[in-house]
């Protein structure tokens, strides 16, 4: 009766907490309901869930706070502790375990520690344990940083296989313009390869404020990579028993997945251009041969520029000579040969196919 049978939900700081940063344990309770209703009938849920720092920041009141940095690192400490305590109650109630598994881009950046965190996940399911996501604000600090939890929900999504990925925040989806105007409408669906730049645009700070233009960009790649993704309203009752059993019309922004297969190292380079220690600029051509259907790889004739340290088999960029990210891919060698090979014949290419993710 319910779609899906592996889903990844990703529940925002806004649907968790009240204005005044404390939780919402009411809205936590309902959420937790659904999500054990959907454990009963055999569906593997994985909760990416923000509001430690929102949370930290209600409970502990500093005379001076430290500088931003330090204050984040305690806010998160504390609120993590009062979050993840309450879901152990919370599902507890239904018999269920809840498992905290706390990362960091970094440790997601090298093939060997997303392997560990996939087993981790993987074994908590198979042990009939909800996996409770969140980043590790106490030592993810400035550009070591994920965006938001979106870009980890969508990392974790594709890590894990999921069918569906839900993103809860506490608007009722993407719109044609500012949510606030009432002439702007939820777009229900969103097609693959659809062009959404035209509300992008005429709505920049919209998107921009709520945070939507992330969650698009999120969702549309998590999308390419055959995934169903909704952006939907969390603080609804019954919104995600509503969702999944597709009774009631829910109004949500959902974007349709991609057909196509897509392997696991692909899957994991597509969400790595945060990670990349370098990038390869290329030519027109390569570039237009590289966006084409053609499967193909980066040959040295078509790289005008090499720049950054890395070594073989760390992540690159690739970029049009505007600048533009095209495209990420494993380096098939170091820095120092590539630029020894920036525009020759005949040799092996830069970046295979096999891994090389085209934005
Ligand atoms: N990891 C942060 C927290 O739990 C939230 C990040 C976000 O807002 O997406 O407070």
């Amino acid at each position: 009766m319910f779609r899906f049978k592996r889903i990844a939900i990703k529940i925002g700081s806004n649907v968790l907490t009240h204005k005044d940063g404390t939780l919402d344990t009411d809205r936590m309770a309902s959420l937790v309901e659904q999500v054990a209703a959907l454990h009963a009938a055999g569906i593997e849920v994985i909760l990416i869930s923000s509001g430690a720092v929102a949370s930290g920041r209600s409970a502990l009141k500093l005379e001076k706070e430290p500088d931003p940095v330090s204050a984040r690192q305690i806010f998160s400490s504390i609120g993590q502790a009062r979050l993840i305590n309450e879901y152990y109650e919370l599902f507890l109630k239904h018999g269920i375990y809840c498992g905290q598994v706390l990362t960091t881009k970094e440790s997601l950046s090298t093939r060997g520690h997303y392997l560990n965190q996939k087993n981790c996940i993987a074994q908590l399911l198979q042990h009939g344990v909800i996996p409770i996501i969140n980043e590790n604000d106490t030592i993810s600090v400035t550009e070591l940083m994920f965006t938001d939890n979106d870009e980890l929900s969508g990392l974790v999504a594709t890590m894990m296989d999921a069918e569906a990925l839900i993103i809860f925040s506490n608007i009722d989806g993407i719109f044609t313009g500012d949510p606030k105007d009432p002439a702007s409408q939820v777009i229900r669906e969103v097609a693959v390869d659809q062009d959404l730049s035209k509300y992008i645009q005429t709505s920049k700070s919209s998107f921009g404020r709520g945070g939507m233009l992330t969650k698009t960009n999120i969702a549309r790649k998590v999308a390419a990579e055959g995934i169903t993704v909704i952006i939907a309203n969390g603080k609804k009752d019954g919104i995600l028993t509503s969702l999944l059993s597709g009774e009631g019309d829910q109004v949500c922004t959902v974007f349709l997945p991609s057909k196509r297969e897509v392997s696991s190292v692909k899957k994991w380079i597509a969400h790595s251009e945060s990670f990349a220690k370098g990038e390869l600029v290329i030519n027109d051509n390569a570039r237009d041969v590289l966006l084409s259907d053609k499967a193909s790889s980066i040959l040295f004739v078509g790289i005008t520029d090499v720049k950054g340290d890395f070594e073989r088999g760390d992540i690159i960029n690739i970029k049009d000579k505007e600048g533009s990210v095209v495209g990420v891919g494993k380096a098939q060698y170091d820095s120092r040969k590539m630029v020894q090979s920036i525009g020759k014949k005949g040799l092996r290419p830069a970046v295979l196919y096999d891994y090389l993710w085209v934005n």
